[in-house]
């Protein structure tokens, strides 16, 4: 004031000059509170923009107390509900390992007004599906309660491909707004810990003494020289009672009356039962009893109704009594009480939420005149814990977490996926008797081809990819989380799976087996034969060196991968997986168009795809060289030398001309071992048959008796001994 006062007369004597002069501080701070005026404006307009969807009418935002960060949403002084971000309450890693964070709106009756996704690092999002799917599906939350139970494929569509991101997309809204409207009162807790049980079965007749020596009755014992202390330092002080400081101001008792061991022995066997059965469900009662030449009832109730010098708490929360939550004790059925001049029952009411088996405390308020209309007050209170045998207390309840969720409602899948698992690991510990069983084989090996094309991928959509591999990666070296791997049960299986066959038989049981295309490109193959499609096969040293495409393919996602994870997953749509099987051919033409002449390719070349470009098949080559069996068998002194039966039959070329099989590229189709114990075309079985039934003819020759010997049977001129693979050597 005095300083504006002082600039007037320099304005008005020099007013060019006070325009050129710097603002005084004043007038700075008055711009800067300005500013930041205009700052704080601006952004609550952004976040009344934000939240416009949820609640068109709001005019105002406020901060909320509370462990959740929240915002109170206003119209005038009337509150609409609340908002929240969810990555501040409950940010569920999901498909991508990082948390999708939403802008959640609920209103006074805690139904979802609003569900706007802010941002989000999901994979299948970046390729493919449009946003606005994802931006559909968390409108459709709207406006549900935030106690309802949502699941994706019943209440809500799924999004084909996007499954995982869907259900945490689900979880991470229902979940925040649950907390959020439980700390607002919009509801019941669904977390709180349920109130402690009395035990009724537990009694045990007892004396007054005994039950003031277990706590099952507590006491406060007051002389008036400790309320004559306690108003010291207050106007009260000059009021204090001429009575002997020793001497008793009030001795009070309590106890919580529903326990059988309290109730029944103060009160006898009828009072007590008709006292319980007047209690409704979530009351209780707490006897309070007292001599002394203070009365904790006082008479204010019989004038206002209320008792004003008691009051009950628990927690946070305090419990007043009304003349209709009273009941005296006419008579204590009890031995040795001592005489006491007030007993009365409190009920108290099932609004108060009271737990027996937490502490609480009655306060005893002391009221002293300091004038006509003046009084001070001291409170003392008589705290009470009830001994533990007669409770029964509850655990909290635990909210499960969302890949056991998921897990559950998976149940079928996970059952089919572990069958289908089961057969084929079936298949290759019997590998060497099927072999010798084409007939069988071959169709189990077609059905094995259709289920996992139809069941593995199409209606599960479990087709692994290098995306896995390098999320894998990328969180190895950050914040590993199971959870992010665990929320889909069937690629966790079959990752676990192949993690097992990979040491056990190389990358050849994924690839030839569970690989969904994969196995569209050997359906399409063995169709194409059939029907006498011409076959193209690469020269072999063209081959050989072709191979090295994929390994490059995988360095290069890996190395983008180090520099922006997002763009390695845009580049790994070399892989056709997403169109073909993800989405089930369900995408633009120039991606169809690349699937489509993949399997096209592969009717004429069996596997083209995977034998050069695949980066999966690449990046599972890598750790299949630790594997520990080598269980495919060949003829040393045969295969390859001259014999190169198998070596054109292979269907992904991975027989070297000199007969060894290169594990890296062999999809274990058994193909060759078929032919390996076949004595109509493998050149040494067919010479070690003409050898027995030269042996045989002979042993007929010499009167029927057997004398085909021993060693001729295994064709010790054969040399049937497994030959080293190129690993090996
Ligand atoms: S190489 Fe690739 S596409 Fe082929 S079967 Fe293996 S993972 Fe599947
Ligand atoms: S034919 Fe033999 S080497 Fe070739 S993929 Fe099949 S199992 Fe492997």
């Amino acid at each position: 004031m005095t300083s504006s006062q002082d600039e007037l007369p320099a304005s008005k004597d020099c007013p060019m000059s006070k325009r050129r002069s710097l603002p005084s501080s004043h007038t700075l701070s008055w711009l800067l509170g300005l500013l930041l005026l205009l700052g704080s404006l601006s952004a609550q307009a952004i976040e009344l923009e934000q939240i416009r969807a949820g609640f068109p009418e709001a005019t105002r935002l406020s901060e909320v107390e509370g462990e959740h960060p929240a915002r109170a949403v206003h119209a005038g002084d009337a509150l609409l509900g609340y908002v929240f971000e969810t990555d501040d309450i409950a940010p569920i890693p999901a498909y991508s390992g990082k948390p999708i964070n939403m802008l959640v709106g609920i209103d006074l009756e805690g139904r979802l007004t609003q569900a706007t996704i802010l941002g989000h690092e999901e994979p299948i999002m970046l390729v493919g599906i449009p946003e606005q799917r994802l931006i559909d599906y968390a409108d459709a939350h709207i406006p549900h309660h935030v106690s309802e139970r949502l699941r994706v494929g019943e209440n809500l569509d799924a999004i084909s491909g996007a499954t995982v991101t869907v259900i945490v997309l689900t979880e991470t809204i229902m979940r925040s707004a649950r907390r959020v409207a439980a700390e607002q009162g919009l509801i019941d807790d669904p977390l709180a810990t349920p109130p402690a049980r009395v035990r009724q079965e537990v009694f045990e007749p007892a004396d007054w003494e005994t039950l003031v020596g277990d706590g099952t009755i507590r006491r406060l014992h007051l002389t008036h020289g400790q309320v004559n202390e306690a108003f010291a330092g207050t106007p009260a002080e000059a009021y204090a009672s001429s009575a002997a400081p020793e001497s008793a101001f009030i001795d009070l008792y309590l106890t919580y009356l529903n326990a059988p061991s309290a109730g029944r022995n103060l009160l006898g066997d009828v009072v007590y039962d008709q006292l319980m059965e007047r209690l409704d469900e979530g009351e209780h009662a707490i006897g309070v009893m007292a001599r002394g030449d203070y009365s904790f009832k006082g008479s204010g109730y019989v004038r206002g109704g209320i008792f004003d010098r008691i009051e009950a708490g628990q927690g946070n929360t305090a419990i007043t009594f009304h003349d209709s939550d009273h009941r005296r004790i006419v008579r204590l059925g009890i031995e040795g009480a001592p005489a006491l001049t007030e007993r009365d029952i409190f009920i108290i009411r099932e609004e108060a939420q009271f737990d027996p088996g937490e502490p609480w405390e009655l306060g005893l308020l002391v009221r002293r005149a300091t004038g006509a209309l003046d009084t001070e007050f001291v409170r003392f209170n008589a705290h009470y814990s009830i001994p533990e045998a007669y409770v029964e207390r509850f655990e909290p309840p635990v909210e499960e977490a969302l890949w056991v969720q998921v897990w559950r409602d998976r149940t079928f899948q996970i059952v089919i996926l572990g069958l289908g698992l089961t057969v084929l690991t079936a298949i290759m510990l019997f590998q060497d008797v099927l072999a010798r069983h084409p007939r069988i084989l071959e169709p189990l090996r077609i059905g094995f081809l259709v289920y996992t094309v139809t069941f593995i991928g199409w209606y599960s959509l479990a087709q692994l990819s290098v995306v896995n591999i390098l999320t894998f990666v990328h969180s190895l070296m950050g914040n590993f989380s199971w959870e992010s791997f665990l929320i889909d049960p069937m690629m966790f299986i079959l990752w676990s799976f192949v993690a097992v066959t990979l040491l056990l038989w190389g990358r050849g049981v994924f690839c030839g087996w569970l690989c969904p295309f994969g196995a569209m490109q050997d359906l399409i193959n063995k169709a194409a034969r059939r029907l006498r499609v011409p076959q193209f096969e690469v020269p072999f040293a063209l081959h050989e060196r072709l191979w090295a495409i994929k390994y490059i393919v995988l360095l290069g996602l890996f190395a983008v991968s180090l520099h922006s994870l997002g763009q390695a997953e845009r580049y790994a749509e070399v892989e056709p997986f997403k169109t073909a099987v993800t989405m089930r051919f369900q995408r633009e033409w120039a991606f169809l168009l690349y699937a489509l002449g993949l399997l096209a390719v592969s009717a004429f070349t069996h596997k083209a795809y995977c034998r050069y470009l695949c980066p999966l098949g690449a990046g599972l080559a890598i750790p299949a060289r630790l594997r520990l069996f080598d269980w495919l068998k060949r003829h040393r002194g045969s295969c390859g030398t001259p014999c190169q039966i198998c070596a054109n039959e292979c269907e992904v070329a991975a027989i070297h001309p000199d007969g060894r099989i290169n594990a890296n590229e062999c999809h274990y189709c058994l193909d060759c071992q078929v032919t390996y114990h076949d004595d109509r075309r493998c050149p040494p079985m067919v010479k070690r048959r003409k050898r027995f039934e030269k042996a045989t003819r002979a042993s007929s020759k010499a009167g029927g008796v057997d004398i085909f010997p021993a060693d001729a049977a295994q064709g010790s001129g054969a040399k049937l001994q497994r030959i080293p693979t190129l690993q090996e050597e």
